[in-house]
């Protein structure tokens, strides 16, 4: 049979929970998944849940293993976890912690042939719900994407802990949420294959539509609300979009420039301290450029994403607009097999770089008509 044959196809993990205190119900909801499972935790995550996950997992009969995760979700680091999962003979592998842990989770979970679970600590990315991961070189520079043949089994969300961390997280991840309605949208226009590995459907490109409206509405309140650290409907929804509309919408509708732009960021070794999310905004903004979109909705989301806290220059991300790093990132974000392929035109690396620079100017303009801060460099924040 011929392998060619155009399919669309939506994938999605077997569960997701979410709600204020929801850790303390992980064990009855991991017990079906497995009997002996493997927690992976660094020291700052496990400080703050590790007495609940402990308490939760004894409550439902589970034995309890935490293994220290190292900070980098690279290739060694994979493979040393795989060593672990075999040594605890573990039937479950399961991520307590942000999109570096959720990633070398769900790798060496695969790889040691057993089944994974996601508890994301922070709404700032839409690894929790993929079945795909980021890799990393030691350095931080962006290396490879790993695809598996399934997402998690569950994913589960504790509202109030993601209430708890700096509200710079939860903006984060509004960055990488807002870019997958502008990347599933160019999928869709180009019919490209998504993540999913077929053609984008309905409800991909729907989902990644109404994690975008959801965002819009919610995403100011929200993170008022996260940084007195309560947890408010809008917080609620906003998390929902932030991890499972953005996760089921990047995944099955689609990447194109914005993620392709991040990852051609990786190149610049002073980007490496900024958030998954802060990096794809710069993408959303370049790829919008990159698109010719209306004035008035470049303006619109360069306003926004500025109120939501997210870089919206080359300044605060530590480039210098006539800098040659740009031809470097142009050239990453360019290769083959890149996502930027998807758009549906084609892309090179001259008129990434032609947006990149534009931003700069543009993004400034924007700024001081809206009374908005002039932009400073970040400092990093992991
Ligand atoms: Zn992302």
């Amino acid at each position: 049979m011929p392998t060619s044959l155009p399919i669309r196809t939506v994938i999605s993990p077997g569960r997701y929970v979410q709600g204020p205190g929801a850790i303390t119900r992980l064990g009855e909801f991991l017990a079906p998944i497995g009997s002996k499972p493997l927690i992976v935790a660094d020291d700052v995550v496990w400080g703050f849940v590790g007495h609940d996950v402990e308490a939760s997992l004894t409550a439902a009969g589970l034995p309890v293993r935490r293994e220290k995760f190292n900070g980098i979700p690279s290739a060694g680091e994979i493979d040393r976890l795989v060593a672990v999962i075999a040594d605890a003979n573990a039937d479950v592998v399961v991520a307590v912690g942000g999109g570096s842990t959720i990633d070398a989770v769900k790798s060496s979970g695969f790889l040691a042939g057993i089944r994974w679970v996601t508890v994301p600590s922070v709404a700032s990315t839409d690894a929790p719900t993929s079945a795909l991961a980021v890799i990393y070189t030691e350095d931080g520079a962006f290396e490879e994407y790993r695809f598996f043949p399934r997402n998690p089994d569950l994913v589960l969300v504790d509202s109030q802990l993601v209430a708890n961390a700096p509200a710079a997280f939860l903006a984060a991840g509004v960055g990488d949420a807002l870019a997958t309605w502008l990347e599933a949208r160019a999928t869709s226009r180009s019919n490209s294959n998504t993540m999913a590995g077929g053609l984008p459907t309905e409800t991909g490109t729907a989902l990644a539509r109404l994690s975008w409206d959801v965002l819009w509405e919610n995403a100011l309140p929200a993170l008022d609300a996260v940084r007195d650290h309560v947890v408010t409907p809008a917080v609620e929804k906003v998390i929902e979009a932030n991890t499972l509309l953005s996760g089921l919408g990047f995944e099955s509708g689609g990447l194109a420039a914005a993620h392709a732009i991040h990852n051609g960021l990786t190149a610049a070794p002073q980007t490496h301290g900024l958030a998954h999310g802060q990096k794809v905004n710069i993408g959303s903004i370049t790829q919008l450029v990159l698109e010719g979109a209306p004035t008035a909705d470049i303006r619109d989301f360069i306003e926004f994403t500025t109120r939501v806290g997210l870089p919206t220059t080359l300044t605060e991300i530590g480039l210098d607009a006539d800098s040659a790093e740009l031809d470097q990132v142009a050239e990453l974000a360019t290769v083959p097999g890149e996502t930027i392929h998807a758009m549906p035109f084609e892309v090179r690396p001259v008129e990434v770089v032609a947006a990149l620079k534009s931003i700069e100017r543009l993004a400034r303009r924007v700024r001081t008509e809206a009374k908005l801060p002039e932009p400073v460099a970040y400092v990093a924040h992991h």
